[in-house]
C-alpha cells in the first residue's frame, strides 16, 4: 500500500482535523441566499490514495456545490478534446494575481488562466462545442460521475437559477471576451454562461469528491475503477495551473506554503492533489477574504507541518 501504515496516518489526519476544527472564523458566501444559507459550522475532510485506501472524517457525506473547484475538470474536458495548442489560443496560463471575477483580460485580450471565472466560461465554450446544450452538460456531470467512481452528481437547481440570477459581473467579463474575440466563432453567449453555472452547481460530497482528487493524483486513471478518464498529459497541464493559479489570489502563496495542486470554490470546497500519492477533499462553508475556505487553507498549512508533502520536502 502506498500508505504503509494507514491507521497511524488517519490517526494523524483526525488530529489536525480538530485542531483545524476550532477556528470559527471567516464569513459564508452570501452574494446569494442559497449559499449563505448553509450551516458554516460544517467541516469534512476525507482521503483516498491512488491504491484506494479511504479515511473521512466530519460532514463528509453532506452536499455541496462545487462551484470554482468544476474549473479544472472543465479545463480538462476541453485539453482532451482540442488539444493544449487549442486550448491555449483562448485562454492564458498565467496566474492573474487578482480576485475570481475581476473584469481584466491580459494582454492578449484573453482570460489569464481556466481556474478564474472568465477562464472557466471559456473552457465551457469548448467543450463538446458542435453539439446541443444538453448533451453538453451530460457529458460534463458524466465525467463527474466517472471521476468519483461511478457515484452519480446532483445537481442544485436552485444554486443554478440564482447564479443565474445575479450574474451580471459574469455577463460583463463574456461581453468583454466577446468584444476581444477571444471565443470560438459563432459562441452563444448566454448559453455558455448558463452552461458555466449549471457546472458550479453540481454537487457531491466530500466522501465522493475525494475519488476525483485522486483519479488526478494518479495521473487521470480512477484508482477505484481503474478506468482512464483523462490521458496524464491533460492531468500534469491541470496540475500545473492549479498549483500556480487554483486558489484565487492567494495562489502563489499557497504554492510557496504548501506546494502542491489545489483547487478552491466559494461553497468551501477545495480539492488537494498530492502527486502520485492521494486525493484529499476538505469542505468547510467559512471563507476568507479571498473566497478560500479558512479551515480548508488552516488544513493545508497543517498537513505539511506534519507530513514531507511539498513538492519540494524531498530536497
Ligand atoms: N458561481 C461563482 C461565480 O461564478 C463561482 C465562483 C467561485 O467559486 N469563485 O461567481
Amino acid at each position: 500500500a502506498v500508505i504503509p501504515d494507514f491507521e497511524s496516518f488517519c490517526e494523524q489526519i483526525r488530529t489536525i482535523y480538530l485542531k483545524t476544527l476550532k477556528n470559527k472564523s471567516g464569513k459564508v458566501a452570501d452574494y446569494i441566499p442559497q449559499l449563505a444559507r448553509v450551516n458554516p459550522d460544517q467541516f469534512a475532510i476525507s482521503v483516498c490514495t491512488v491504491d484506494g485506501q479511504r479515511f473521512s472524517i466530519g460532514d463528509s457525506g453532506v452536499n455541496y456545490c462545487l462551484q470554482s473547484s468544476c474549473k479544472p475538470i472543465n479545463y480538462c474536458l476541453a485539453l482532451e478534446e482540442l488539444g493544449a495548442d487549442v486550448v491555449h489560443n483562448h485562454v492564458g496560463r498565467e496566474p492573474s494575481g487578482q480576485s475570481f471575477n475581476e473584469l481584466a483580460l491580459n494582454s492578449r485580450g484573453l482570460p489569464h488562466n481556466p481556474m478564474i471565472n472568465a477562464g472557466a466560461m471559456m473552457s465551457c465554450s469548448l467543450i463538446d462545442r458542435k453539439n446541443n446544450i444538453a448533451d453538453r452538460f451530460d457529458k460534463v456531470s458524466k465525467t463527474w460521475k466517472a471521476l468519483c467512481g461511478g457515484k452519480d452528481v446532483s445537481f442544485n437547481n436552485s444554486v443554478y437559477l440564482s447564479e443565474r440570477q445575479t450574474a451580471d459581473r459574469n455577463f460583463a467579463l463574456a461581453y468583454f471576451m466577446r468584444e476581444k474575440n477571444a471565443f470560438p466563432e459563432n459562441t452563444n453567449l448566454t448559453e455558455t454562461l448558463e452552461f458555466y453555472f449549471q457546472c458550479c452547481s453540481i454537487e457531491s460530497n466530500a466522501y465522493d469528491l475525494s475519488v476525483a482528487a485522486a483519479t488526478l493524483a494518479n495521473a487521470g486513471t480512477n484508482p477505484l475503477t481503474g478506468d482512464t478518464i483523462f490521458q496524464s498529459s491533460t492531468v500534469q497541464n491541470c496540475l500545473s495551473l492549479m498549483l500556480s493559479c487554483g486558489m484565487y489570489d492567494f495562489s502563489g502563496e499557497f504554492a510557496f506554503k504548501i506546494g502542491l495542486p489545489a483547487k478552491s470554490g466559494v461553497s468551501g470546497a477545495l480539492m488537494l492533489v498530492i502527486p502520485n500519492l492521494m486525493g484529499i477533499s476538505i469542505w468547510s462553508p467559512r471563507l476568507d477574504e479571498v473566497g478560500n475556505s479558512v479551515r480548508g487553507v488552516e488544513f493545508c498549512e497543517r498537513l505539511v507541518e506534519h507530513f514531507s508533502f511539498h513538492q519540494y520536502d524531498s530536497l
